[in-house]
């Protein structure tokens, strides 16, 4: 008999706030306000608060809250943005979006994200920002980054999407750039019930041009300043956020401590040398959107899991430089080993907050008998 494990279930979560969550979204219907208004004013001062950065700006998407960072910049044709090469589509989308080329730096092998080292080399004098993700919830070596952009007199983006909570050396992520860019999209860490997102910055003047920015640079009513966007959040995905958020703290609690008890399950199991676990730097608190962890055989691995209803997925299968959308920025294949090696051989494991003990031995059980038997016959 074999314990069915998804990646994620949100059950879980939404069953004990079902009734608030729906008397919220009764609210906003009854008011009939579903643009802007109370509910997206109050988001943004509660998540300011929860996240310990000055201003925050509900948003369209984690996507769109990149997009309006960059444009709120200037960020334009011809202009070069240092970037990974590993993170979900849109950190570097967003960059080819405002025109400008995302230059790609590779990655640090031990945390997924983007090396500090290899960043100084890339700049040249059309470099505008420097764009580190803070990848699976793990926040990026900033001090370094901030150290470089600086003296380079250019900003940090910092693609938070993945990292709500996370923090460096004390500090919150999201708020030791120029920016931070979260997403609320459904997977991560706080979810909303469709998609939604929040720009963050601790600069008065810069949070004024992108709340500009995020309504077409309209102030007042049909008189446009700047050309922007429709980048606003929906208030029915604000009124849902604000039930949600002030849990996120025990939620995260949850993941780090399923982070723990894989630690300890994996250690039990003897698989030290055959299987790579997520690190967790000591200046750092990972908040684990995802537990990915790293094995020669992936594929395998990943085959036997999926046919004994364990559910994985492959973050990111492809990086940035092989993808046919950037064909034409001329990188080739081998130029960013540590990133290829790392869409080679990354999986990740179930970790959400609900997740029972019982699953995630069910889980090491699966990944010790699979590499246990590939050891037996290799
Ligand atoms: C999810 C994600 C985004 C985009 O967020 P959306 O809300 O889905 O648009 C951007 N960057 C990273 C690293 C992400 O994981």
């Amino acid at each position: 008999m074999t314990t069915k494990v998804p990646l994620l279930d949100l059950q879980g979560q939404y069953r004990p706030l079902r009734d608030e969550i729906l008397a919220a979204i009764a609210r906003v219907c009854d008011s009939q306000r579903f643009i802007m208004g109370p509910e997206i004013a109050a988001l943004e001062d509660e998540m300011a608060r929860l996240l310990g950065i000055r201003h925050a700006v509900a948003v369209s998407s984690g996507t769109d809250a990149l997009l309006l960072a960059l444009m709120t910049l200037e960020i334009k044709t011809g202009d070069e943005v240092v970037t990974t090469p590993y993170s979900f589509f849109a950190t570097a989308g967003a960059v080819v979006r405002v025109g400008a080329r995302p230059v790609f730096v590779d990655i640090d092998p031990a945390t997924f994200n983007i090396d500090p080292e290899r960043i100084r080399p890339a700049l040249t004098p059309r470099t505008k920002a420097i764009l580190p993700v803070h990848l699976f919830g793990l926040s990026a070596d900033l001090d370094p980054v901030a150290d470089i952009a600086s003296r380079a007199g250019i900003p940090v983006i910092e693609d938070a999407a993945q990292a709500i909570g996370a923090t460096y050396k004390a500090r919150p992520v999201g708020g030791i750039g120029t920016f931070g860019c979260f997403s609320f999209f459904p997977t991560k860490n706080l979810g909303a019930f469709g998609d939604a997102g929040l720009l963050t910055t601790n600069d008065e003047g810069i949070a004024k041009r992108a709340r500009l920015l995020r309504t077409h640079g309209m102030e007042p009513r049909y008189y446009h300043h700047l050309v922007g966007g429709n980048f606003r959040m929906d208030a029915l995905q604000a009124a849902i956020l604000r039930v949600k958020a002030p849990h996120l703290a025990a939620w995260t609690a949850a993941r780090r401590a399923n982070a723990e008890r894989y630690r300890t399950l994996f250690g039990d199991a003897g698989l030290g040398d055959r299987v790579t676990l997520p690190v967790e730097p000591q200046d750092r608190r990972h908040i684990f959107n995802q537990f990915v962890i790293r094995t020669a055989d992936r594929d395998g691995l990943k085959r036997h899991l999926d046919e004994r209803g364990i559910g994985t997925e492959i973050y990111y299968p492809v990086p940035f430089h092989l993808q046919p959308c950037f064909a034409h920025l001329g990188y080739r294949r081998g130029e960013f080993p540590h990133a290829e090696r790392a869409a080679a051989e990354s999986l990740a494991l179930p970790i959400y907050g609900e997740l029972a003990a019982a699953q995630q031995e069910a889980v090491v059980g699966e990944v010790a008998a699979f590499l246990h038997r590939s050891a037996a016959v290799s």
